[in-house]
């Protein structure tokens, strides 16, 4: 097993990404805090699956954009568990649209969780690795974030925000022994893409050189290698996850 006995807090993980990447490493022996922010049956199943892997499981509501709610759920996982060692920022939203017709709500919704999520979460845990002075952060960004994508120029521009964030902490805190990466993942086939129109996902699949959507484990086996010691040479990279679409 290559997390055996440790401790990570996975962000929106009820479903989708974030409930693949809880699953794989807690297959690989890591308790697992579940983050999520409204589907709480949802939730309870991702740690009932967990805990049937024979590790710990916590699960607590905290919106991801509120400072607030973010202290209380890592001082939770602090009480139970005791430390933390792995960080994935999972949680993410779209609210698409041409900017001529984008909401300044839709604009700023998007920065509030998928930036300032990131920017809440990292700040709080990263004060615990700092003094354990070791630890594995790992940021959940977009291929269109390096690309751009016309009618998400909100989404883009926070999956952007997230690399730039993401190699700035880890120049912070390398001296500390924390490693700071990111994953750009294509077309993955979750509840978020499922609202895309027939037409444009068959266009996606034609310009993926793997010819394939990427599968949500597609993802989790990278955060795999993130969060385990064989990646200790690695930070402030960004990883495609997206079949060759960005070749
Ligand atoms: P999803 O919509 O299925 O899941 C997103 C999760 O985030 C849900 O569990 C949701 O409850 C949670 N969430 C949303 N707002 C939250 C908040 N305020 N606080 C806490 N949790 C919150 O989406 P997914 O496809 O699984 O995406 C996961 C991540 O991967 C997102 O950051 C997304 O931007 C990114 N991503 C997805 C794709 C794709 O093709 N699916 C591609 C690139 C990047």
């Amino acid at each position: 097993m290559l997390l055996k006995g440790k401790n990570a807090i996975v962000t929106g993980a009820s479903r989708g990404i974030g409930k693949a990447i809880a699953i794989k490493l807690a297959k690989e022996g890591a308790n697992i805090a579940i983050n999520y922010s409204v589907n709480d049956n949802a939730a309870l199943e991702v740690a009932n699956v967990v805990e049937k892997l024979g590790v710990k499981a916590i699960v607590k509501k905290a919106d991801v954009s509120k400072l607030s709610e973010v202290e209380g759920f890592v001082n939770t996982v602090l009480n139970e568990l005791g430390s933390i060692d792995i960080l994935v920022n999972n949680a993410g939203i779209t609210r698409d649209n041409l900017l001529i017709r984008m909401s300044e709500d839709d604009f700023d919704q998007v920065m509030q969780i998928n930036l300032k999520g990131v920017f809440n979460f990292t700040k709080t845990v990263s004060r615990v690795m700092i003094k354990q002075r070791t630890g594995k952060i790992i940021n959940i960004s977009s291929v269109v974030g390096i690309t751009g994508n016309a009618g998400q120029s909100n989404y883009a521009a926070s999956k952007s925000a997230v690399i730039g964030f993401t190699k700035s902490i880890a120049k912070e805190l390398a001296s500390r022994y924390i490693n700071v990466n990111a994953i750009a993942p294509g077309f993955i086939e979750t509840d978020m893409t499922s609202v895309i129109p027939e037409k444009m996902k068959e266009q996606m699949k034609a310009a993926i050189p793997l010819k394939r959507p990427g599968k949500p484990e597609d993802v989790a086996n990278a955060v795999l290698f993130l969060a385990g010691n064989q990646s200790d040479y690695i930070t402030g990279q960004v990883i495609n996850i997206d079949g060759g679409m960005l070749i």
